[in-house]
């Protein structure tokens, strides 16, 4: 991946009216936030916000309702989501000892019979060796999906232990899968997220363990002894239902049909409230647009919050809205997302044209004082808004410390207490001055090639 630190001169410099507008709301989101109450509200009231489920459905109402009544426009878009339910799971080594296994299903997956499955277990670290183990060795077993993972940037390489570890597992004849969960932190938790299957081959059930179980079955396996597991899970899905998109305009003053999107996930995991995953980065974009409108700021284009369904296990918010609004990406000059937790601001990456980098910097550079300050090049800014690369429109990414995010991540463990209110308010800021700037200024960002769908 091309990472480019890039200087804050360019030509298009800010006015002073646009370095005032920056100060004006660094100033009062420092001092008077209100992102952790939005937060709070989100994660301790309605709580967890799996798509198709109440919780999900209850954040759209209430997110909608306060944004209009903070003064925007606000209104939901339509999107069909999955509807994945996790029922009861256990799951227990049975020989050559008794013990019990902290695991949770991973998202998607088919139950167990009912009476559970019981199997003896193989190890393989990584995809590439379980396909050297051959169907011989696979064969009528479950599959423990080993790995290490040290640091937040593993996450990328490893997660296709957990996507596609079903696929591969089941193509060699096993029974089960069980992915080492993808964390920074031995809390003993279980991690899901979302995995898939292939039509043609076995949808065998897939459970991620806490990182201290695949520990435990990699040491009893390396003493040469028969291992056996017996899981029970009664996760199922069942028949797409009818969710939303929720979105909200301050309109524009001089150019209402140009947007830039600012956006986050409105959906979360289900065993937690999602409070690091998404629910920053909601409130976030709740935060930013009600600041706007208080301090009066009202910026020459139009500038569009919009919470995304089903980003955990579908994408189909992030792709309604492209396809829902393809003819007018034309005039959407740019896209910003936030989900990447709720650590401090560290600045922004960008999909955009030559020029763009140097672009947002500048812009960025009004971000020094919450260390938001930096743009790189990169080719990815976000789930929900990649679809509109298809249209052109410029991509980025707000980022935070993410040292910690994976500590947590998709886990029982996202809960309100792992975000600090003034870390999420710096993140809220840098997010409100570099919409507004971009909804400001005269020359827009240069726009990447339009990706193929
Ligand atoms: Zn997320």
């Amino acid at each position: 991946m091309l990472l480019m630190l890039v200087g804050v001169r360019s030509d298009a410099a800010l006015t002073a009216e646009e370095r005032a507008a920056a100060e004006r709301i660094l100033g009062a989101e420092l001092v008077d936030s209100q992102a952790f109450a939005i937060l709070e509200h989100l994660t301790d009231r309605i709580g967890a916000r799996l798509s198709g489920s109440v919780g999900a459905e209850r954040a759209v109402a209430w997110t909608a309702e306060r944004l209009t009544s903070d003064g925007l426009r606000a209104r939901t878009e339509k999107v069909m989501v999955p509807h994945w339910v996790r029922g009861g799971e256990t799951g227990e080594i049975t020989a050559p000892i008794a013990a019990p296994l902290a695991l949770t299903a991973l998202g998607g997956s088919d139950g167990t019979p009912e009476k559970g499955l019981l199997a003896p277990v193989v190890e393989a670290f990584g995809l590439d060796a379980l396909k050297a183990l051959g169907p011989g060795k696979v064969r009528g077993r479950i599959v423990l999906l080993n790995h290490t993972m040290n640091v937040a940037a593993d996450y990328g390489p490893l997660s296709s232990l957990r996507v596609q570890g079903a696929i591969e597992a089941a193509r060699l004849g096993a029974v089960g899968v069980l992915v080492r969960s993808l964390s920074t932190l031995d809390a003993r938790l279980a991690h899901t997220g979302m995995m898939r299957y292939e039509k043609d081959l076995s949808h065998i059930p897939a459970a991620a363990v806490a990182a201290e179980d695949a520990d435990l079955l990699h040491r009893l396996l390396a003493n040469g002894e028969t291992v056996e597991v017996r899981l029970r899970l009664t996760c199922r899905t069942l028949p797409d239902v009818e969710s939303a998109n929720v979105v909200a305009d301050l309109v524009g003053r001089e150019r209402p049909d140009e947007v830039v999107v600012i956006g986050a996930h409105l959906d979360s995991w289900d065993l937690a409230t999602g409070a690091i995953d998404d629910g920053a980065g909601v409130a976030m974009v709740m935060e930013s647009l009600r600041l706007l409108r208080a301090l009066g700021l009202q910026p020459r284009r139009t500038i569009r919050g919009v919470l995304y369904m089903n980003e955990e296990n579908g994408d189909r918010g992030g792709e309604g809205y492209a396809a829902d609004h393809a003819p007018q990406l034309a005039r959407h000059v740019a896209a910003l997302e936030a989900d990447s937790g709720a650590g401090r601001p560290t600045g922004f990456t960008v999909v955009g044209g030559d020029g763009a980098v140097a672009a947002v910097a500048e812009i960025a550079s009004l971000l020094q004082s919450v260390g938001a300050d930096s743009a790189r090049a990169e080719t990815y800014a976000g789930t929900d808004i990649d679809p509109m690369r298809q249209g052109g429109v410029p991509l980025l990414g707000l980022r935070q410390d993410a040292t910690h995010y994976f500590d947590w991540h998709h886990s029982a463990a996202d809960t309100l207490d792992k975000v600090k209110p003034n870390e999420l308010a710096m993140n809220a800021a840098a997010m409100a001055v570099m919409a507004y700037v971009l909804a400001e200024h005269d020359a827009t960002l240069p726009r990447p090639a339009p990706a193929q769908p």
